[in-house]
């Protein structure tokens, strides 16, 4: 059951299937968001560790390796073992998360079981991998293989700590290749543990190696190091640009999974309740740090004003609290400095002319607490309708005519998501297919599954992760073609 005291088992950098300290023997604090005090230090891995770290997943992908020697079969049951082992220790991984991350309890409980799917939808992957045979000119076989890229690095954000990872390990492991991943810096704490779980489920030394660290240190020595061959990352637009530019130096592949400034567009012929619990699920889960946020909710003339009273009262409802508590559905901001850029944004839409609704403060003296906000009236030239705020702010803007919304939603540098609520189904049609996003949803929000690919139009991101395209992230591609004596 929950937890709020777990036993903090796992605190080192993760090299070869051994715990060790960082080469220069530093530490970090990760801080408990919701006292804002230090739960534990624990190892800073650089520029170092991260060559040790690599050193390790090149010897395990060596041709003779025991992971590389392995059925594909067996990475599946391997994956299979790992998600047993989750599901044994539940309730330690999701009290863990609540504890470093903030978010509730039962929050942390869901996460635990989507890291466990995505990791079975994988595991069912690696022997189903297969190249063609190609009907090539001149009297030859000709046939693809489909190979693991080779070592490859994947930098994580702390939102959904344990998901993330999961999205990243599955295909990597289900298309054997062997990884050197870094968890952010505010989350260190169930990546470490799942490590601890990925030896016991019994996969090999070298092949999964953790580095927890900052991302200008070890985030760049993974981002540049000569012997990654793939780099994926999700987090900020900012350090995804980083990164691209980092890894260029030695042309590595490059995926990432940026942020959003995502455009819900609610028409007039819906049902206003039912709207308004779409718009608010989709941008308060997780105290809105979360990258498809709705945070751009355009709502037609004619229901605009019910529309506001409603989303308003929704918000108004949430039970915000420490994540332990009994009910609760709201924790904690992740740090201070998100805390402060939220509060910052929220005095700016106050500034620039937005009616605040509901929320817009702090809750609590201690931890990273803020009330869910509401503005309406907002415009698309104000810095809340156009900057990813990645809090629990909802602005609600105004429109028209379809047309119109369509244009207004597209006005942006991102594209990861986008949704519509309506009954008209040309209308949901016609959004869908206009809309410039990743991800489309029609009468629903934040409705990711692990069977359909996932990312970014414009500059929310390059390739797509989950589903099919999600694996071949992870392969190259190799023509083989052998000479037959004959076309017959
Ligand atoms: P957020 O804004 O959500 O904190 P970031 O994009 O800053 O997201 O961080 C996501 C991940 O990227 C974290 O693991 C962080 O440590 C890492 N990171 C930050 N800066 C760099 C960098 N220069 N190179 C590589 N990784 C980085």
């Amino acid at each position: 059951m929950a937890n709020p005291n777990p036993e903090i088992k796992c605190t080192k950098i993760f090299i070869n299937n051994e715990f060790v300290n960082a080469v220069s023997g530093k530490t970090f604090p990760t801080i408990n968001p919701s006292t804002g005090k230090k739960i534990c230090d624990v190892a800073e891995a650089d520029k170092a560790d991260v060559d040790l770290a690599v050193k390790a997943a090149k010897a395990a992908f060596d041709r003779k390796s025991a992971w590389r020697q392995m059925d594909a079969s067996a990475r599946g049951k391997l994956l299979i073992k790992l998600t047993e082992l989750m599901e044994r220790d539940l309730h330690y991984l999701a009290s863990l998360e609540s504890l470093d991350n903030g978010k509730p309890y039962a929050s942390a409980v869901f996460d635990v079981h989507g890291s466990m799917n995505a990791l079975r939808y994988y595991a069912g992957w690696a022997d189903k991998i297969s190249g063609e045979t190609v009907p090539s000119d001149g009297p030859h076989l000709t046939y693809t293989r489909k190979e693991p890229v080779g070592v490859v690095g994947q930098i994580v954000p702390w939102n959904y700590p344990m998901l993330m990872l999961a999205w990243k390990w599955g295909p990597a492991l289900a298309a054997g290749c062997t990884i050197v991943m870094k968890p952010a810096e505010q989350t260190p704490l169930t990546a470490l543990y799942l490590c601890s779980l990925a030896k016991e489920a019994g996969f090999p030394a070298g092949v999964i190696n953790m580095l927890p660290g900052y991302g200008p240190t070890a985030g760049n020595a993974i981002s540049i190091h000569p012997d990654v061959r793939k780099v994926a990352f999700t987090g900020s637009v900012e350090v995804g640009k980083i990164i691209m530019a980092a890894a260029a130096s030695t042309l590595k592949k490059v995926s990432l999974e940026l942020g959003g400034k995502s455009p819900l567009v609610i028409c007039e012929d819906v049902d206003v309740d039912e709207a308004a619990q779409i718009a608010y699920a989709g941008v308060f889960e997780n105290m809105g740090q979360c990258c498809i946020a709705a945070t751009r909710t355009f709502v037609q003339e004619g229901i605009y004003d019910a529309f506001v009273k409603k989303a308003t009262e929704l918000a108004k409802s949430r039970k915000v609290g420490n994540p332990f508590g009994q009910g609760v559905q709201h924790g904690p901001q992740i740090d201070e400095t998100q805390f402060g850029k939220i509060l910052g944004y929220i005095e700016k839409g106050k500034k620039e002319g937005a009616s605040l609704e509901a929320g817009g403060i702090r809750v609590g003296a201690e931890g990273y607490f803020i009330e869910p906000t509401v503005f309406a009236n907002v415009t698309d030239e104000m810095t809340i309708a156009k900057e990813e705020i990645f809090g629990p702010v909802q602005s609600i803007i105004k429109f028209k005519t379809l047309d119109e919304a369509i244009e207004r939603a597209n006005a942006t540098t991102f594209g990861l998501a986008a949704g519509i609520v309506t009954k008209n189904l040309n209308n949901a049609l016609t959004f869908s297919n206009a809309v410039e996003a990743g991800s489309v949803w029609v009468n629903t929000y934040l409705a990711v599954t692990n069977q359909a690919p996932f990312g970014g139009y414009k500059q929310s991101g390059i390739g797509r992760e989950m589903g099919k395209e999600g694996i071949e992230l992870y392969l190259e591609t190799k023509t083989v073609c052998i000479k037959l004596p004959s076309k017959v």
